[in-house]
């Protein structure tokens, strides 16, 4: 059966807005994250073989030359077993001769129903960047919000991915445990980033979804968000306490369109630079007034 290749929303990181985006996967495996809307009534499921060698024939007769990167989507390609990547990978760098990468989302649970030797064997075939959203280091965080793992779960993760040699580029969200949560998210979420030494980090900030199981809990008084002013705060926490150790180096970005401040530098290079950048911003968004948590809800 095929599908209308694009009949259902997709998404991308930012930097892969000039990829190939190549669907294997429809939906999220666990589409249960109450702070995500991404795939809510979209049915998961894994893309037919011929469903697959149609888009790549599509972007092949577009132009082979000039496809370099591609992104396999939806929300969790990595779901898709080992083996059925590995002859995905095949085709894709025989097909196109000038691609220099595939990448992924990657969920938790998915990285850990590999192997490291299975991380390995996929980037050597060619999957050499996994977008891992991580969210928290904090086990009560990751339960409250439904993430489907623990704190120590969501650092094993992390780790395989680097440990394989794949390039990792992870993501947290700031704001993403409310008031009350805040510190503990910001110690153990900074914890968990000092174990894994990610080669990528984005700091998001929390942004309370329309259809999202988060905005419901905050309309039934349950969820007490942080504040633009406190978001940055736990932000600065957590930097403040992230150690990259020497001789790596990992790209800092908080340039989603959830962020009130873009910020970007390389750890632990331009640590300094960046702490001062959100002192600033924390001194110039406590004079806000009058905030409006609506204003964080979009889409
Ligand atoms: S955050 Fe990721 S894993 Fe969670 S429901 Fe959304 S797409 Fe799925």
């Amino acid at each position: 059966m095929f599908f209308d290749t694009y009949d259902t929303p997709v998404f991308r990181p930012p930097s892969e807005a000039r990829s190939f985006i190549l669907r294997v996967t429809r939906g999220c495996a666990h589409n249960k994250c109450t702070y995500c809307n991404m795939y809510r009534g979209v049915q998961f499921m894994m893309c037919s073989d011929a469903d697959i060698s149609k888009q790549i024939a599509l972007a092949a007769n577009y132009g082979k030359a000039s496809v370099k990167r591609i992104f396999l989507a939806d929300g969790d390609a990595l779901v898709v077993s080992t083996d059925k990547l590995l002859k995905i990978l095949s085709v894709l760098y025989e097909t196109f001769p000038n691609l220099q990468r595939v990448s992924s989302y990657a969920a938790p649970q998915d990285i850990l129903r590999k192997s490291v030797e299975e991380l390995r064997q996929l980037k050597e075939a060619g999957l050499k960047l996994l977008y891992y959203g991580m969210e928290s280091g904090d086990d009560s965080v990751l339960k409250a919000v439904n993430k489907g793992v623990t704190g120590q779960e969501a650092i094993e993760a992390g780790r395989r991915v680097t440990l394989s040699g794949m390039k990792l580029s992870m993501m947290i969200i700031c704001g993403l445990a409310g008031t009350k949560g805040s510190e503990q998210h910001a110690r153990e979420t900074a914890k968990a980033i000092n174990i894994i030494q990610p080669n990528m980090l984005s700091a998001l900030c929390l942004m309370l979804y329309r259809g999202s199981e988060l905005l419901n809990q905050y309309e039934r008084g349950e969820f007490d968000p942080l504040s633009p002013v406190g978001i940055m705060r736990e932000m600065h926490s957590i930097i403040s306490r992230v150690e990259i150790n020497a001789g790596h180096h990992c790209l800092f970005r908080s340039n989603h369109v959830s962020n009130y401040v873009q910020l970007a530098g390389t750890l632990p290079k331009d640590k300094n630079m960046l702490l001062a950048e959100m002192e600033f911003s924390i001194e110039k968004l406590a004079k806000l007034k009058d905030w409006d948590v609506y204003n964080n809800t979009r889409y």
